[in-house]
């Protein structure tokens, strides 16, 4: 599944190619993904300018020069790939990933055709992603949008913000950063490593390293380590434990993934310092923790 730094690199590269360009036509190649496709999709996006896309947890919305916005998220395997006038000529299109992302692919299911004859193609496989318009004006008010927290980044998460959230809260630590509602978009492996990197327990209540007099030096530490985690993932290209690719069809793989600190690494020597202890795996709320018992408190 992408998780926020793919979403990001995903960003970027749409970004790139697709940025000031305006569309000509949308093609739909079926009614549906996860959800339904507005049926009114053409008449709303066609003929304008692509004026940003940004990204949101892991939503990318990319804005028209009306305001109106396509909502793409990439649910389980949905991948954008970008496809050129002079990529569109070379039989290296197929090298990567077969038919997929060619616009003739059978799982190619939105096609963005654009004035300059660049191609923006939604792949999805198992169709657990979504494509959505929001009108202008209404992105605060959309279903999906509107109770998201704050990104894990350092323009947007917070000691303060983290701080007020958990106050008082029982649930385990790990349980409240993945809920979308106190940190949006922070998945399974960059919730282990923070953890690991602020050497706190996963299991422990959340309340106990809150305080209303303001953020303790755990918040602190937490916050910090969120941070390093996802920008480092962000800088990498994104994680990615399967074949996920980048827009432009290239294996996505960062150097990230060899250097997780505990997931993964269920038996190993935790990479803490002066830590002599073990990595555990166990199972929380059906997900895999890895966490070192030893200076994890
Ligand atoms: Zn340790």
């Amino acid at each position: 599944m992408p998780e926020l730094p793919e979403v990001e690199t995903v960003r970027r590269g749409l970004e790139e190619s697709l940025l000031g360009q305006r569309i000509s036509r949308l093609i739909t190649k079926r009614a549906d993904l996860r959800f339904p496709i507005p049926a009114d999709i053409q008449s709303r996006t066609e003929k304008k300018v692509v004026i940003s896309i940004s990204r949101k947890a892991k939503f990318l919305l990319i804005t028209l020069e009306d305001g109106t916005i396509i909502l793409s998220h990439l649910g389980m395997s949905g991948r954008w790939t970008i496809i050129s006038e002079d990529l569109k000529s070379t039989p290296g299109r197929f090298a990567h990933g077969g038919m997929i992302g060619t616009g003739e692919g059978p799982h190619d299911w939105v096609i963005l055709q654009f004035e300059n004859g660049t191609e923006a193609v939604y792949s999805d496989p198992r169709r657990f992603g979504f494509i959505d318009v929001i009108a202008p004006g209404n992105e605060g008010f959309h279903p999906m949008l509107e109770k998201l927290g704050p990104d894990p980044l350092p323009n947007t998460l917070t000691p303060d913000m983290l701080n007020k959230s958990l106050v008082g809260r029982k649930a385990p630590l790990k349980a409240s950063l993945l809920n979308q509602g106190i940190i949006a978009g922070l998945g399974n492996i960059y919730v282990c490593e923070a953890l690991s990197r602020a050497r706190l327990s996963p299991r422990r209540r959340s309340g106990t390293i809150a305080s209303e007099r303001g953020p303790t030096n755990r918040i602190h530490r937490l916050v910090s380590s969120i941070h390093d985690v996802i920008s480092e993932a962000i800088d990498a290209g994104g994680s990615t434990l399967n074949d996920y690719r980048g827009v432009h069809g290239e294996e996505a793989l960062g150097y990230f993934p060899l250097s997780f600190q505990v997931y993964g690494r269920e038996g190993e020597p935790c990479l803490n310092e002066d830590c002599s202890g073990t990595v555990q795996r166990y199972v929380q709320s059906g997900r895999s923790t890895y966490s070192c018992p030893t200076c994890q408190r």
